[in-house]
């Protein structure tokens, strides 16, 4: 029996054919060198699937190069409807945000220093008058996200102490933040009070004692309870926690800054009422429904503000130039709501109209019948993501694509951008509820080319 891997091509071989050559403009040699070691290594453990003339061998050096040219974190077209996905990368940021991104960061800034007095400044200094503006409060500090802020709140004010949470808020908020492992990571003790289902005030005011170093509330954010369920509010714990001469941390999670009860996203409070319902400390992220970078915001009394800043961990979780640039524009947006509602475009996607999301589906459906791809227009539903409103469902219009679904949504996420959609019953939906309007372009180019890959391609006419 002969061995068909000996009839493998050498290396170098493969690197003087005139087509891979040519790729060396591309790239340096020693990665296409890579990339041709990696074409014979599949061939070898594939042997039947080895190409079988130099043109062959060409392509295959190719598209393993092109795969390791290809940086590892790169734009998405989320066409699931969740519009704060955090797989995906949570808010996409304001045009604003962007070009503050690119001003402080492509030469040198004002971060830690001083420009009036011409001497050092600090890098806590900024986005505060903001955030005092915005949400009422005394002080602000940001770092690096919610978790952090949590992290920070608690060791500086209640390590090794008691930190009082209702036994129906000790939740697990993805991505391994529980929260009575962050308490035990800050250093404070978890004082569990009440039940599952049901804690009042009078709960904690009876584990109050000398022991308490903060009553701790936190957002139970991506779920919901119902039937028979009590909870106390910020407002009726302030008044205990005031009394006892202990912080009311709350734990806020989503960070919503205005209201959106007329997009029908109603029932939550807003960063600003809390912090005027007596909450000490209102720890929230940046990229949730605020629509900003990913930060976790802690605002509240300046005493507290105060201590958290000069805690060790401050240094650790502190956040860079950019996040603060993209941050600080996009709550200047916020001083025009209506603005910040059009701008901001996690604000953009979860307010629009599902009227609107159905005349951008019937012109998408139609841009693509033009270039051969069958699509149909469906009713779908969308949701907020990030969790924040996780009983609501947002009315949307997503495109459902004629043809076999698990092939199409497989090649959809292997195109260039990658497009994420679900499959619903047999099909593969694109809702639009996440796609920012302006990407609509980009979603018909990026459908298109992905199924064109496809051979035989299923549905192009
Ligand atoms: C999302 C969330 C967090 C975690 O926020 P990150 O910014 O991802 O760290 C913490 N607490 C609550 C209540 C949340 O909703």
């Amino acid at each position: 029996m002969t061995d068909p891997r000996r009839s493998l091509p050498a290396v170098h071989a493969l690197l003087t054919l005139p087509a891979v050559e040519a790729l060396c403009e591309r790239a340096p040699r020693a990665v296409v060198a890579d990339a041709a070691r990696e074409a014979l290594a599949a061939a070898r453990s594939a042997p039947g699937d080895a190409p079988r003339d130099d043109a062959g061998w060409a392509d295959a050096v190719q598209s393993a190069l092109a795969a390791r040219l290809r940086p590892s974190l790169r734009p998405v077209l989320n066409a699931t409807g969740v519009v704060l996905h955090t797989n995906l990368g949570r808010a996409p940021l304001a045009d604003a945000a962007l070009d503050a991104v690119r001003a402080v960061s492509e030469g040198y800034a004002n971060l830690e220093y001083d420009v009036e007095r011409g001497a050092r400044g600090s890098r806590h200094a900024h986005c505060v008058a903001l955030l005092r503006e915005l949400t009422g409060a005394e002080d602000a500090l940001v770092v690096n996200n919610c978790a952090a802020g949590l992290v920070l709140a608690l060791a500086a004010l209640a390590a090794g102490g008691e930190a009082i949470v209702s036994r129906g808020e000790l939740v697990e908020i993805g991505g391994s933040f529980r929260v009575p492992e962050i308490m035990a990571a800050s250093g404070a003790r978890l004082r569990e009070v009440g039940t599952t289902n049901r804690t009042y005030a009078d709960d904690y005011a009876r584990a109050l004692g000398p022991e308490s170093a903060a009553i701790v509330k936190v957002h139970r954010s991506n779920f919901a309870m119902e039937g028979f369920v009590a909870e106390a509010t910020v407002a009726e714990l302030a008044p205990l926690a005031e009394r006892a001469g202990i912080p009311l941390l709350h734990d806020f999670g989503s960070g919503l800054l205005q209201p959106l009860d007329a997009h029908g996203l109603g029932g939550e409070p807003t960063a600003r009422d809390l912090v005027s319902a007596g909450a000490t400390l209102v720890v929230m992220s940046g990229d949730k429904l605020l629509g900003g970078p990913q930060a976790g915001i802690v605002v509240g009394r300046a005493e507290a503000v105060a201590r958290l800043r000069r805690h060790p961990l401050a240094r650790a979780l502190r956040v860079d130039k950019m996040t603060l640039a993209a941050l600080e524009a996009t709550l200047a947006l916020y001083r025009e709501p209506e603005r910040a509602r059009r701008e901001i475009p996690a604000l953009a996607m979860l307010t629009a109209s599902p009227d609107a999301l159905r005349t951008r589906a019937d012109r998408l459906c139609a841009t693509l019948g033009a270039r051969g791809v069958m699509a149909r227009v469906v009713t779908s539903e969308g949701s907020v993501g990030g969790g924040a409103f996780p009983t609501a469902r947002l009315a949307s219009a997503a495109l459902a694509l004629a043809g076999p679904a698990v092939v199409l949504e497989r090649a959809l996420r292997a195109g260039t951008p990658p497009v994420v959609g679900r499959i619903v019953d047999d099909r593969v939906l694109l809702d639009l509820r996440s796609v920012p309007a302006t990407d609509d372009p980009a979603l018909a180019d990026a459908v298109v080319r992905a199924l064109a890959a496809l051979q035989p391609a299923p549905l192009l006419r």
